[in-house]
């Protein structure tokens, strides 16, 4: 493909011109120019939001039925599934992810936008009827206004898709902020959305860095909700920018989630997830189960067959179909992956596999990486490291998995291996995360919601819950026949 060359969009139209500078994306993989982004100014961001909030205001958008915009996501979605292969491709060079899981990818993002497609038909409130015989109220549910969003770069389509077509669902209209590292796909997305009948200004996309484009758009007076994904000391500055402005947010941040193995887990089924766990999108992945905790009494067994597996993994080339593990998302990434791989070496933890850059490979390739004996006191045990990296930590009962699990600053999924339904209930209930997945790995639905607890953040994305984010509830009290007065004189 040559490279690809993005201006803003704005209002229905590519914007571009004197005072921007350019943002180059090299493939993480080859090293090789794949695309140019317009770096966007806190102009861009003025005039985005200004799009979005004439749209909003007097367009025909939030007006339309909810069956109109229904109609009007699943031609998206239909159009977003025509050009999966150019998209595909586009998140492989941009993102270096294995070809496979890009797929998955556009296949979920065409999947997230049906769904919220149905919600836009089924937004809805409620009425009492029994607050006494001359009194009734109306819950109306509205769309909260215009949202910003902002994505990060390990699911580019993905993530946009889990926020934007429920934002349109409800009414809304949006500026977007993707990573900078990966706007390719918003943008091309931004274009389908146009061809599918979204009117000009409901869905803008400004490209540019966070400091900048990130920071004006999520503290900007004109924006009436954030929707966060990304670091959780990034989504730190987001809640700062919005509570000064007194707007709602919801912020999806960093994880460092547990897969608890027991010794009565179909330990064929628990081996494959604690790969797909930790390794799954280079090991780049939000509730990624980078740690391993082992029932002592299987662990020497265990740990020997996930091993033997994880020497199995194709690290390299991610257009290869028989790719596993591509190239970490740039260098400074890589090298912080690699300071955490020493410092899992320094601090005594057991290096089974892996540790070093894969051989024969030119990109950002670290092959998978399995340390053993980790001490909760370790930084890679503490730390969210984004990488290929696993650390596994052995346990003897139910109460040192739970304690161990929890023993972290994040709380945004977890996994729990066992056939002993007591077990996999007493567990989940007790883990203090966001999500559970009992007996699978990385799994979900459009319909399941996605949250936080404690440093991985608050609000929800997905779901019924996720698409009422985009909503505000209006109270409506209606008094019927005679009222007795209040004041009598
Ligand atoms: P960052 O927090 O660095 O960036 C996320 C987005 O925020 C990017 O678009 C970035 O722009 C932008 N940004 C950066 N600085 C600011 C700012 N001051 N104000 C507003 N926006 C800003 O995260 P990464 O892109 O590195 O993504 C990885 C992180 O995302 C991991 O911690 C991961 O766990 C988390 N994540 C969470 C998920 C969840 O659902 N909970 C899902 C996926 C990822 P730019 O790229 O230009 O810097």
């Amino acid at each position: 493909m040559p490279v690809r060359t993005y201006t803003q969009f704005i209002g229905g139209q590519p914007v571009d011109g004197p005072g921007r500078g350019t943002i180059e994306r090299r493939s993480p993989s080859s090293g090789l120019p794949v695309a140019r982004y317009c770096e966007g100014t806190t102009d861009d961001v003025d005039l985005a939001v200004d799009a979005a909030r004439a749209a909003f205001e007097e367009g025909p958008w939030p007006r339309l039925s909810g069956m109109e915009r229904a109609v009007i996501l699943n031609r998206l979605a239909g159009l977003i599934h025509d050009n999966r292969d150019r998209l595909v491709q586009i998140e492989v060079e941009e993102a270096g992810k294995p070809i496979r899981f890009a797929r998955g990818d556009l296949d979920g993002a065409v999947g997230l936008t049906r769904y919220a497609a149905s919600l836009a038909m089924q937004m809805s409130g409620s009425t009492y009827t029994n607050l006494g015989p001359d009194r009734t109220a109306l819950l109306t549910r509205e769309p909260i206004g215009v949202v910003a969003l902002v994505t990060p770069w390990n699911f580019p389509a993905l993530i946009v898709a889990q926020k934007m077509p429920f934002a349109l669902a409800a009414g809304c209209t949006v500026v977007l902020k993707p990573s900078e590292f990966t706007s390719g796909t918003a943008f091309e997305i931004a274009e389908l959305a146009t061809q599918a009948g979204i009117p000009a200004g409901v869905f803008n996309v400004v490209s540019g860095y966070g400091a900048t484009v990130g920071d004006h758009l999520t503290s900007h007076p004109g924006v009436d909700f954030v929707s966060f994904t990304g670091s959780t000391r990034t989504g730190r500055q987001v809640v700062g920018n919005t509570a000064r402005n007194l707007v709602k947010s919801s912020v999806e941040l960093g994880g460092k989630s547990a897969s608890i193995v027991f010794s009565d887990a179909d330990l064929d089924a628990a081996v494959d997830g604690a790969l797909t766990g930790v390794f799954f999108n280079n090991g780049e992945c939000c509730i990624s189960g980078s740690r391993l905790f082992v029932q002592s009494s299987i662990a020497d067994e265990f740990v020997a067959r996930v091993v033997d597996r994880s020497r199995r993994i194709v690290v390299g080339d991610p257009f290869d179909e028989a790719t596993d593990i591509g190239a970490l998302i740039d260098e400074r990434h890589l090298d912080r992956v690699m300071g955490f791989v020493r410092s899992g070496v320094d601090e005594g933890a057991q290096l089974l596999l892996g540790g070093r850059l894969a051989a024969g490979t030119a990109g950002h390739f670290l092959e998978a990486t399995i340390f053993d004996r980790v001490d909760p006191k370790m930084t890679i045990f503490r730390e969210e490291i984004f990488g290929p990296v696993l650390s596994i930590t052995r346990f003897d009962t139910v109460e040192d998995a739970v304690r161990l699990a929890n023993d972290t600053t994040y709380g945004l999924s977890n996994y729990v291996w066992s056939k002993n339904i007591d077990t996999v209930l007493t567990v989940s209930r007790r883990l203090k995360s966001g999500w559970v997945q009992a007996n699978t790995a990385i799994d979900g639905a459009p319909q399941l919601p996605l949250t936080g607890v404690k440093g991985s953040g608050f609000g929800y994305e997905m779901g019924q819950a996720g698409f009422e984010e985009f909503t505000q509830l209006k109270t409506l009290l209606i008094h019927t026949g005679p009222r007795v007065p209040v004041f009598r004189n």
